[in-house]
């Protein structure tokens, strides 16, 4: 098990420093070995809008070697570009990690795989311990799969991360790559999965429970006041508490761990993820029904329109046909009274 903790974003030598030797000293008053810990910390980062903080650029690398000397904990960074790639890798940094938005374009991937076997024939002082690769932005296994073999032809130890697509987890697309690579390690990044500080501890037990090894967490020791991504990072005290209940107070036990028992878990992972999209898109039904039933009053139209109901139950047919190609068709009846309990529902909203 390993985890990767630290800020965001290094914001400035004191934020890293201060916010190091905390994890350093919270993590060993609960007697979790300190080598299990890499620090992190975004030197670059890749932001959505061009007005707010960027990362503290190439200087922000020397107080990383500053955590390295000091607290002995070894360093990660994200490289987006083969330049990011040469600097850190000079600089010392033991680990770098491929962000989600980098990870969607194989290009870049490539780009910096070659950028990572150029610099480790020419610098053998700091030897490159691990790169870590995001899932890409959108749920595309194939692609984080192809990913992970573009990136072991640098010949250094890949491990998978998995962070979700839009602040929600994508269990299937993780559950899939699991199986493809069960050799390669893969941790959870709960901070960019849920981008809400108060899901995070639940999120790392969730990621225990699937066997992952381990956890990228988003650490600020002043949260509320980060350049970025302030509400999805938690205190070093907010850790230690997740930790300890997790894996002092509670550890999972090698029948929790097996396989048959992970099968399970895994499938259950994705069969609520599923719930929950299924309930999203119900109630946005609604909503959309709510605003027809708008529109018809405004225009003196009926709620039920019998011509309209009809087209709906013909598409529900072929689309059931298409599904029978594939296995997973509805038996007809329960598609007849799900739709229909939809139906009166929606019929509701226009009233
Ligand atoms: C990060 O880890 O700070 C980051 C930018 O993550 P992601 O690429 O998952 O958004
Ligand atoms: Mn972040």
């Amino acid at each position: 098990m390993f985890y990767i903790l630290g800020p965001c974003a290094a914001e400035s030598r004191e934020q890293v420093l201060e916010t190091a030797e905390q994890i350093c000293s919270q993590l060993s008053a609960i007697s979790i070995p300190q080598s299990a810990f890499i620090f992190r910390a975004g030197v670059w980062k890749p932001r959505t809008s061009p007005h707010t903080f960027q990362g503290a650029g190439e200087a922000a690398l020397a107080w990383l070697q500053e955590v390295k000397e000091r607290f002995g904990m070894p360093v990660a960074t994200e490289a987006a570009t083969p330049e990011h790639v040469e600097a850190a890798m000079k600089a010392g940094v033991d680990y770098l990690w491929i962000g989600a938005r980098t990870s969607a374009n194989p290009i870049a991937v490539e780009a910096i795989a070659s950028q990572i076997k150029n610099s480790k024939s020419k610098n053998n002082k700091y030897p490159l311990r691990g790169v870590l690769i995001k899932n890409p932005v959108n749920a595309d296994a194939a692609l984080w799969l192809g990913n992970i073999e573009r990136l072991e032809r640098t010949g250094v130890p890949v491990t998978a991360v998995h962070r979700g697509c839009n602040h929600q987890p994508c269990w299937a697309m993780a559950h899939a790559v699991r199986q493809a690579r069960p050799d390669i390690p893969m941790l959870l990044d709960p901070s960019h999965m849920s981008g809400d500080a108060k899901q995070v501890p639940a999120l790392i037990e969730k990621g225990a429970e699937l066997g992952l090894d381990g956890a990228m967490v988003e650490v600020h020791y002043q949260p509320s006041e980060a350049l970025s991504d302030a509400g999805q990072q938690i205190s070093p005290e907010g850790l230690t508490a997740a930790l300890k209940d997790h894996f002092v107070e509670r550890p999972l036990t090698l029948k929790d761990r097996s396989a048959e028992r992970l099968e399970l878990n895994w499938l259950r992972a994705e069969i609520d993820e599923l719930d929950d999209r299924l309930w999203d898109t119900i109630a946005q039904r609604m909503d959309v029904s709510r605003r027809i039933g708008v529109w018809k009053k405004a225009h003196g139209v009926a709620p039920l329109q019998p011509n309209r109901y009809q087209q709906i139950v013909e598409k529900l047919k072929i689309k059931n046909d298409a599904l029978k190609m594939n296995g997973t068709a509805l038996g007809e009846e329960f598609m007849a009274r799900m739709w229909e309990l939809i139906h009166e529902e929606s019929l509701k909203r226009q009233e």
